[in-house]
């Protein structure tokens, strides 16, 4: 066994290319014995979310803590909260993050393919957050 201590986790700020607000990823995953997938813990703060994004193998997001909110092009906008679990399928443009008022918390688990995974599109925006519309058509 061997633990792997808090403070020696490493972390990172979502790039303002990518994320919009406040968003801090842990990746959990230990390389030595997790070679195919990638984990991370992510804490996204009221407000904050991922830009429109794509996995090229999918993805699966468990949340922990708080709310949030997920939208894809064909559902809009979807509140998530605590035990729910989203599956992402491949190539499915899709964005997540907390709601306005609560921070989330969600386990992000992907296949490791060598950063080649996740296709980065444009910032949402705040009627796309809100469930308003889905890409520019209203509900
Ligand atoms: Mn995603």
């Amino acid at each position: 066994m061997q633990v792997i201590k808090a403070a020696k986790m490493t972390y990172r700020l979502g790039e303002k290319k990518h994320f919009t607000g406040t968003v801090q990823l842990d990746e959990i995953t230990v390389k030595e014995f997790q070679a195919d997938v990638k984990v991370y813990r992510v804490f996204f703060a009221p407000g904050a979310r991922t830009y429109w994004h794509t996995h090229q193998e999918g993805q699966v997001l468990h949340i922990v803590a708080g709310m949030g909110r997920i939208g894809t092009l064909r559902e809009s906008m979807i509140e998530v909260g605590p035990d729910d679990v989203a599956y992402i399928c491949p190539g499915e443009k899709h964005w997540h993050g907390a709601a306005p008022e609560r921070s989330m918390i969600h386990f992000a688990t992907s296949p490791d393919n060598e950063g080649k995974d996740t296709g980065w599109g444009e910032e949402v925006t705040d009627d796309e957050y809100n469930g308003r519309v889905v890409r520019g058509v209203k509900p």
